[in-house]
């Protein structure tokens, strides 16, 4: 099964993309953890990606491409991928298609997230992740059992950086024009489903297995 989580910073993708990985055993591809993973590495692909991150702008097409082609020829990707995050702009899209299309692979779920604008705000602003496994939580809507510790494995949660108020704000509406160019493009290929991401977690992963078992 092959599948692309859409939505906007804060809809909810990474929180479902743990669900949908665990239930449907393919690989989960966040270009955003691919990122800050190399950030924390420190390696060349890290310093090109933190200042476009830092400023919660999108890291060029090009590098993001790059990274993601060399993660789909991994072997682990044959029997299938959830890509999270990515693509994000028309031309990501475009190079996926002909990326697929090398590999004699077809895209089968395209799924967007929906999420309003003030909400999305309320959501990033109090996420806080695993400094190991990358889990997601929300001071409110999602705590974790003890405050500041991951439920799974017992780390650290810190907070991103581009989640500050400051930065937020930026990060939506770069993300929006791009959202609007990837729907209609989605869209026109007839393979886009919208869900509605304003309900609780467990009702949302709901929506999308249902979806994805068809
Ligand atoms: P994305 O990967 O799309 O940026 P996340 O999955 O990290 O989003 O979720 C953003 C924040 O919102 C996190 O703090 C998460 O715990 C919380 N969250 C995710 N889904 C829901 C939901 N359905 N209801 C309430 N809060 C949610
Ligand atoms: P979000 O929770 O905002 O959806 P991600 O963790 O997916 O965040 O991405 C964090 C940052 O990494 C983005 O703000 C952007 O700078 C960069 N990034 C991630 N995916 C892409 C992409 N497909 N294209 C360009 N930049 C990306």
């Amino acid at each position: 099964m092959n599948i692309i989580l859409m939505g906007l910073p804060g809809a909810g993708k990474g929180t479902q993309a743990e669900r949908i990985v665990e239930t449907f055993n393919i690989p989960h591809i966040s270009t955003g953890d691919m990122f800050r993973a190399a950030i924390k590495n420190e390696t060349e692909l890290g310093k090109k990606a933190k200042s476009f991150m830092d400023q919660g702008n999108l890291v060029p097409d090009e590098i993001t491409i790059g990274i993601v082609r060399e993660r789909l020829s991994k072997e682990d990707c044959a029997k299938g991928f959830l890509l999270d995050g990515f693509p994000r702009t028309v031309p990501q899209a475009e190079a996926l298609s002909s990326m697929l299309k090398e590999l004699g692979r077809e895209l089968d779920h395209v799924i967007n997230i929906d999420v309003h604008r003030d909400l999305l705000i309320e959501r990033l602003t109090g996420r806080w992740i695993c400094s190991t496994c990358g889990a997601s939580y929300h001071t409110v809507f999602n705590p974790p059992k003890v405050e500041g510790i991951c439920d799974k494995d017992g780390s650290k949660l810190f907070q991103r950086d581009d989640d500050k108020e400051e930065v937020v704000a930026q990060r939506l509406d770069v993300n929006i024009s791009q959202a609007k160019l990837l729907m209609d493009y989605y869209s026109n290929e007839g393979i886009l489903r919208t869900i509605n991401g304003e309900r609780e977690i467990q009702e949302v992963f709901e929506d999308i297995a249902a979806l994805l078992r068809g």
